[in-house]
């Protein structure tokens, strides 16, 4: 994409350092009982894998997918479920793993979709958080950052598909 630049916002180190905090509040959080971490696809299949091993208990990995936002930077405001659960979450603790709130709309979805399952609880642990740009309430129990209302891609977040491997998370300027 020509005349775009990224603009380091967080480090991987100041990444790594939050999630190591965060696993560790799980882990104390969730002394016992059946613990199943719901990766968002695909924007936070790089901060699960980093959650996860940061958790120091037994928990199970499952995955959902959701398309909400189109090939460009603003939502469709659609919200469609593109891949569910393999396992039951009946009775379980659920933890939804997201990339980033922005509105609130996807995540006030998946929340209603998760305690239709008859789960114990559902919490959210979202890396980042626009907290300006909320539309629909949503509670966040582990949040990674607070950041301004700036489109940002790497660290799993992209544009187009691109940008997913960068290490930091950088806001995207010029498009
Ligand atoms: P919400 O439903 O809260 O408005 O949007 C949540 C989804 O929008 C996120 O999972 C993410 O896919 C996308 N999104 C929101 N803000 C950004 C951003 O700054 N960068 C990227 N790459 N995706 C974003």
């Amino acid at each position: 994409m020509s005349g775009s630049s990224l603009r380091v916002l967080l480090s991987n180190e100041q990444i790594q350092a939050r999630i190591a905090e965060i696993g560790l509040k799980i882990g104390a959080d969730y002394p016992s009982g059946d613990l199943h971490m719901v990766c968002i696809l695909k924007g936070a299949c790089i901060f699960l894998s980093d959650l996860a091993r940061a958790t120091p208990r037994d928990i199970c990995i499952d995955f959902m997918g959701i398309s909400s936002y189109g090939k460009g930077k603003s939502s469709s405001g659609e919200v469609k479920l593109t891949k569910d659960l393999d396992h039951s979450v009946e009775g379980a603790d659920v933890l939804i793993v997201e990339d980033i709130v922005d509105t609130g709309i996807t995540l006030n979805y998946l929340i209603h979709v998760i305690q239709q399952r008859k789960p114990r609880s559902v919490r959210i642990a979202a890396l980042l958080d626009k907290p300006t740009r909320r539309i629909r309430p949503v509670d966040v129990a582990y949040t990674g950052f607070q950041i301004p209302d700036e489109f940002v891609v790497g660290y799993g977040l992209d544009f187009a598909e691109k940008y997913r491997n960068l290490r930091d998370v950088c806001v995207l300027e010029g498009t």
